[in-house]
């Protein structure tokens, strides 16, 4: 059988531990058999990052703004316990997706994948729903204090050039507590650029929701921000059938616990914070949830969700086979490889991309998945636990039989 063809190579972001033992599988097993594939490797696993100083994290995210695709494996960010961990470590070294999200100044999307056998929480969910977390600013970055006496609080700004607003915040005649919040309207627009960009990639209704009703100078201002932003993509929109839909957090809450699914729902720091955990437990699992961070000029950088799962990674030095669930770092290479056929113009590509999504989801609609899963699964559906690489095996052969 001739391998696919690629043109332009992918940026693959090698990383730690278990996933790292479970990329080398996947590649091995699901990709290199079927494509010709070209990749410019960076090795991001944490010791490579300490040799380098880290310099292989921002040449990775450079390499990625350059060829415009990434597929990156879950890494460790070090603390204290793993400078212990790792004596030779000379840094903290920063969270390397951290980096890479302010070089791309990206807006990362999280989105499950969903099957047959494992029903959401919300029964009417019957679409994925992808959420789009702003990832700067508000509470996140905000300055506070307590304070003991009766008196006023003012906020007071100074503009370099001579633009001077101040304002009192509250009077109090007794102990109270202070905080100062802040966006900027350069961040607040590559958020919604990156969020119009991709509900235009995937195809897929945009829904955006704040409390402009009490916030209602701040929360405005992201409103009316997106609107602004919203008119560069209007005709795009139009022509795709899709629609971008503004409405307040409470009321998004009610419509998406009622919907069907099937939209990015792009939310506040805060708010994209605290629903994002809701929606991805509700859906079922972190091990089947995808994640691809989107900068406003469309590089796009795919990955899992989940982190280097460091307790299997101790199993599989002992020699065990574990049942570490691959499917989010599949999806990883299936997005960036879809993606590069695409653009490449390359539709070979982007069909292996569908098929091999379809052989995994096959496998684990056949009932054979890893251990993380068997138990989510509905009632009378026969499911066994298989170890990774059975998994793969599995997937493998309905992809070489497809
Ligand atoms: P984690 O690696 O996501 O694992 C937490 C637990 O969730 C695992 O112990 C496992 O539970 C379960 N799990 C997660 N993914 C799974 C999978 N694919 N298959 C089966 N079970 C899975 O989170 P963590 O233990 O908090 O973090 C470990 C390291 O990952 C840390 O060093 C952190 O810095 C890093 N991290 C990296 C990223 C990233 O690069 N994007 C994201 C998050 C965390 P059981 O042990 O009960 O089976
Ligand atoms: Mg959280």
């Amino acid at each position: 059988m001739e391998k696919i063809k690629m043109t332009t190579p992918l940026v693959e972001m090698d990383g730690d531990e278990m996933t790292r033992i479970l990329w080398a599988m996947i590649k091995d097993k699901l990709i290199l058999p079927f494509v010709d594939l070209k990749t410019e490797y960076y090795d991001l696993g944490l010791l490579h990052r300490n040799e380098t100083r880290d310099q292989v994290t921002v040449d990775a995210a450079l390499a990625a703004k350059k060829y415009g695709v990434a597929v990156k494996c879950a890494t460790i960010t070090p603390n204290r316990q793993r400078m212990e961990e790792y004596p030779q470590l000379t840094e903290m070294w920063k969270s390397p997706n951290g980096t890479i999200r302010s070089i791309l100044d990206g807006t990362v999307f999280r989105a499950p994948i969903c099957i047959d056998a494992i029903k959401p929480v919300v029964k009417n969910w019957k679409k994925p729903i992808t959420i789009a977390r702003h990832a700067y600013g508000d509470v996140y970055k905000s300055v506070d204090f307590v304070t003991t006496q009766p008196g006023v609080c003012t906020m007071t700004f100074r503009g370099n050039g001579g633009e001077e607003k101040s304002a009192v915040v509250q009077t109090v005649d007794g102990p109270a507590v202070w905080q100062g919040a802040h966006n900027t309207d350069q961040s607040i627009r590559s958020f919604a650029r990156a969020c119009f960009q991709y509900a235009v990639d995937t195809r897929q209704d945009l829904w955006f929701s704040t409390k402009d009703t009490i916030a209602k100078i701040y929360d405005g201002e992201f409103k009316r921000i997106f609107e602004e932003e919203y008119e560069r993509y209007r005709a795009q929109f139009e022509r795709l059938g899709i629609t971008y839909f503004y409405t307040l957090i409470d009321d998004a809450v009610a419509r998406v616990i009622r919907s069907e699914g099937g939209y990015i729902w792009a939310c506040k720091n805060y708010d994209g914070d605290v629903m994002s955990d809701m929606v991805s437990t509700a859906f079922g699992s972190l091990a089947m949830m995808t994640s691809v961070l989107v900068s406003p000029e469309g590089v796009t950088e795919y990955e899992a969700a989940h982190g280097t799962v460091t307790r299997h990674y101790y199993r599989h030095l002992k020699g065990e086979r574990t049942s570490t669930n691959p499917m989010a770092t599949i999806f990883a290479w299936s997005g960036a490889l879809r993606k590069r056929g695409e653009l490449d113009g390359l539709p070979e590509l982007a069909d292996f991309a569908l098929r091999l999504e379809r052989a995994c989801l096959d496998t684990l609609n056949a009932g054979v998945m890893t251990q993380d899963l068997v138990g989510l699964v509905e009632p009378g559906f026969q499911a066994r636990a298989v170890d990774s690489a059975a998994f793969l095996d599995e997937a493998a052969r309905r992809l070489a039989g497809a």
